[in-house]
């Protein structure tokens, strides 16, 4: 157990030790509490647990100590080297739930009510978008769509509909890697004294801190970058205003029922450990992918925020520490070529999902943004012939080697 008052230096070392507890049987690796509930000594003991005065859990849906670790860890890299508005710590509380999704759902419903809406943009993960156009419209919720990476037409939507109370962004967003500029997004969100919470995924907190800058909340799939090894899926939600989340968040949280469970939770904890690692490969292999693609004649465009010709470089560069490991591309030749293309992978994976270390491909159209009508999802850049890829941690002369033979055979 590292001494919790080493002060770590890199995310690398926060990643290993960041959020370990001390387990009272000396296990070097938190166990899967796979317990339903905690037995209390005595009705006082219960009554302190129930008042919160004795933190110890009570019940896995309201909590479990292998969430706990994994929560804790998630907190302390996002919060790592940042200060709260007094110049201390950043301290930061995390809710570990079942998916995504759930955690998701946790955000709206615990900050919005009928009648509030949503500022957002275009190119939103297709489950996001459809939460919030289906779930929470039929709820009262609405969502308004605007290009906020123009800080005009932003400023406008947030001027024109005083009924906005929170403005949710993905940055960089799937799959067109869209980057909004958070310093931009937060000034303009707190003149009109509006919630902001972003969507990490793509990033993980080691290529980005949304909490640098006045976000409320930060969620990620943690099923992606951040288990890493494609072995569960799950969601958390991080926020700054630590009476808020241990109240009415957590709250929503118990009774909305979307906890994770100890086995996920324990398999994220140890995929967490190698972040650093794995994303420093995944950006790196994902550029020269890039490089590579940017100059075949089969490829009609790259569209990957390490490139200059990306409209985001420059945002992209600002607030990340790499580009990412996620890019997309269109084959001349629309759906049919790239049907043949995804037919002909030897090496890579034919799949949905991202941030595995094995490399992934998939075609949004057909696949992820498949719920969303066509002329819709090609206003967001989701074009027919788009092929998205999550690039792998294999070495890289093998990745080329797949997608030459791919597209040349
Ligand atoms: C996968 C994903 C989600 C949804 O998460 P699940 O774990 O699948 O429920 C949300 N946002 C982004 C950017 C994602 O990639």
């Amino acid at each position: 157990m590292a001494n919790k008052q080493f002060k770590m230096t890199g995310k690398g070392s926060v990643a290993v030790h960041g959020g370990n507890e001390p387990d009272p049987k000396y296990a070097h690796l938190t166990p899967i509490y796979a317990s339903s509930t905690f037995y209390f000594d005595t009705a006082q003991q219960g009554m302190e647990r129930f008042a919160g005065s004795d933190k110890t859990q009570i019940y896995s849906r309201w909590g479990n100590p292998t969430h706990t670790v994994a929560e804790q860890k998630i907190a302390a890299l996002e919060a790592h080297g940042l200060s709260n508005e007094k110049g201390e710590p950043l301290e930061l509380k995390a809710l570990l739930h079942a998916s995504g999704q759930a955690a998701m759902t946790t955000l709206f419903m615990s900050n919005l009510s009928a009648g509030d809406v949503v500022l957002t943009h275009y190119s939103l993960y297709g489950g996001t978008q459809e939460l919030l156009t289906k779930v929470l419209h039929e709820n009262g919720i609405l969502t308004i769509i605007a290009d906020l990476r123009d800080p005009i037409k932003a400023e406008k939507a947030m001027q024109e509909n005083p009924a906005i109370k929170m403005v949710h962004i993905e940055t960089p967003a799937n799959p067109t890697l869209q980057c909004i500029d958070l310093e931009m997004i937060t000034n303009l969100a707190r003149r009109y004294k509006l919630l902001v919470s972003v969507d990490n995924t793509f990033a993980t907190p080691y290529l980005q801190q949304p909490f640098r800058y006045a976000v409320d909340f930060v969620f990620h799939s943690t099923t992606k970058f951040l288990n890493g090894h494609g072995t569960a899926i799950g969601g958390v939600l991080l926020g700054r205003d630590l009476s808020f989340m241990a109240g009415k968040a957590w709250k929503w949280y118990a009774l909305l029922g979307g906890n994770a469970n100890p086995f996920d939770a324990y398999l994220l904890t140890q995929g967490m450990k190698t972040l650093e690692l794995r994303m420093d490969r995944h950006c790196s292999n994902a550029m020269a992918v890039a490089q590579y693609l940017e100059k075949h004649p089969a490829i009609e465009k790259v569209i990957y925020t390490g490139l200059k010709s990306h409209p985001d470089h420059a945002v992209a560069m600002k607030q990340m520490r790499h580009p990412g490991g996620m890019l997309s591309y269109e084959l001349k030749g629309g759906v049919e070529a790239g049907k043949k293309f995804i037919d002909r992978l030897q090496l890579c994976t034919r799949a949905v999902s991202l941030g595995t270390v094995d490399t992934l491909i998939s075609h949004p159209a057909s696949m992820s943004h498949a719920g969303i009508p066509k002329a819709e999802r090609e206003k967001y850049g989701i074009t027919d012939g788009l092929i998205r890829m999550s690039v792998g941690i294999e070495n890289i002369e093998d990745i080329l080697e797949d997608l030459r033979q791919s597209l040349e055979g």
